[in-house]
């Protein structure tokens, strides 16, 4: 199936791709896939996507890499899209989700140090959040099959339950730096916040001096039908993290941040050698155009309802399979009443890929480019497999 020389550290399904168009994949055998998990939300514009094909390939034939060591005019192009998009003033660039949140544990840690307040080194964080794999975002996520034979794990963490106000106001010591949370849990299984979360984190937040630092790795570029989920709770946080949709596919990731706090980096406080590279920043300009452009992210929201409606009828036709749909915008999961894994193989028999998530969830993290169509075939093959799944 795969090959000793390749270390095993993923349960890899036997299939792999030979090309994809939309969101649609073809294997090496041939078969059609619906690509209903985008490469864990990460493939926002699809497969092959004739603008950023198109755009990769010209810069490739330009420049590949100079480092940070001088000006990059694609980063400051990128930059200035993201602050007059956002609640942000500043942007610093990277290559992956766990970078920009590692950059977003440093930067609340050396605020609190340049305000005068260096033992404000404690983050507040969630139960089942995932932030990433290193030492320090593992710590924050906080999953025991993740933290197992790593310890011992970095110390600054105090944990309270996701959508918990009140535990989360009782957490609060004079050693709290920051509040850190995804706006959508969507490795803990597509859990949505309750209503008025963010806006009470906002306030706690407010009261206390804290940053409040939202992980949209995977929320934001559009995926909740805004460009960035907290938008939709009217809030403005002091430090959003980004990555999976921002390249399309192109590894890069993004911190962003006002001008408040900005100002706490400054040369040779952090950086990265590869962050923010030209074809990063290619690819990343040009996904920004396609989801900022009139109409994409009114189309996202319109058909993520319609997906939602889907989903929702088929689980009321397979209350054995399903036992609740949630989620919003294009990121929606599967409350499985059968083993997740169970559910995510038969969609597959069916030509439709979904995602695993805690919770036994199967995820829904379509491309953000699909329409009514692709919601129709997704939610035919659903009901095939729940109806294989029960027969
Ligand atoms: C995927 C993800 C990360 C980690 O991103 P990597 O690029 O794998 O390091 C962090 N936070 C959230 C919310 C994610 O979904």
């Amino acid at each position: 199936m795969t090959t000793p020389a390749l270390m095993g550290t993923y349960a890899r399904t036997d299939i792999a791709f030979d090309h994809g168009e939309g969101a649609w994949l073809t294997s090496t055998d041939g078969r059609r896939f619906l690509d209903f998990g985008a490469g864990i939300a990460v493939n926002a514009l699809g497969h092959a996507h004739p603008r950023l094909v198109s755009v990769l390939r010209e810069q490739a034939g330009k420049l590949w890499h100079t480092s940070n060591l001088y000006r990059v005019p694609g980063q400051e192009r990128v930059a200035e899209r993201l602050v007059a998009h956002s609640f942000a003033d500043a942007v610093f660039f990277c290559s992956t989700g766990l970078e920009a949140n590692e950059a977003a544990l440093k930067l609340a840690r050396k605020v609190a140090h340049e305000e005068g307040q260096g033992d404000r080194v404690r983050f507040i964080v969630t139960d089942g959040a995932f932030h990433g794999r290193s030492f320090a975002t593992m710590a924050a996520t906080g999953n025991p099959k993740h933290m197992a034979g790593y310890g011992p794990m970095m110390d600054g963490f105090d944990r309270v339950p996701f959508g918990d106000l009140d535990a989360t106001r009782a957490a609060v010591t004079d050693q709290t730096c920051a509040v850190m949370i995804e706006p959508v849990q969507g490795e803990g299984g597509i859990r949505t916040a309750p209503q008025g979360y963010l806006a009470g984190l906002r306030a706690l937040c407010d009261e206390h001096g804290l940053l409040l630092i939202l992980d949209e790795v995977q929320t934001g570029i559009g995926r909740t039908g805004s460009l960035f989920a907290h938008e939709q709770a009217g809030i403005s946080p002091d430090i959003v993290t980004v990555a999976k949709g921002l390249g399309g596919g192109f590894p890069v990731g993004a911190l962003l941040t006002t001008a408040r706090w900005a100002g706490a980096f400054t040369p040779g406080s952090h950086g990265t050698t590869f962050g923010g590279n030209p074809l990063a920043m290619a690819v990343a300009e040009a996904v920004l155009d396609e989801v900022l452009a009139p109409g994409f992210l009114e189309r996202v929201d319109r058909v993520g309802a319609e997906l939602g409606e889907a989903l929702r009828r088929v689980a009321a036709d397979a209350p054995g399979v399903i036992a609740e749909v949630r989620g919003c915008g294009l990121m929606w999961g599967l409350v499985c009443r059968v083993p997740n894994g169970d559910l995510i193989a038969a969609c597959r028999d069916q030509g439709l890929l979904l995602v695993p998530a805690s919770d036994n969830v199967a995820r829904l993290l379509p491309p953000l480019i699909i329409d009514t169509p692709e919601v129709d075939a997704a939610g035919a093959m659903l009901r095939a497999a729940c109806g294989e799944l029960t027969a």
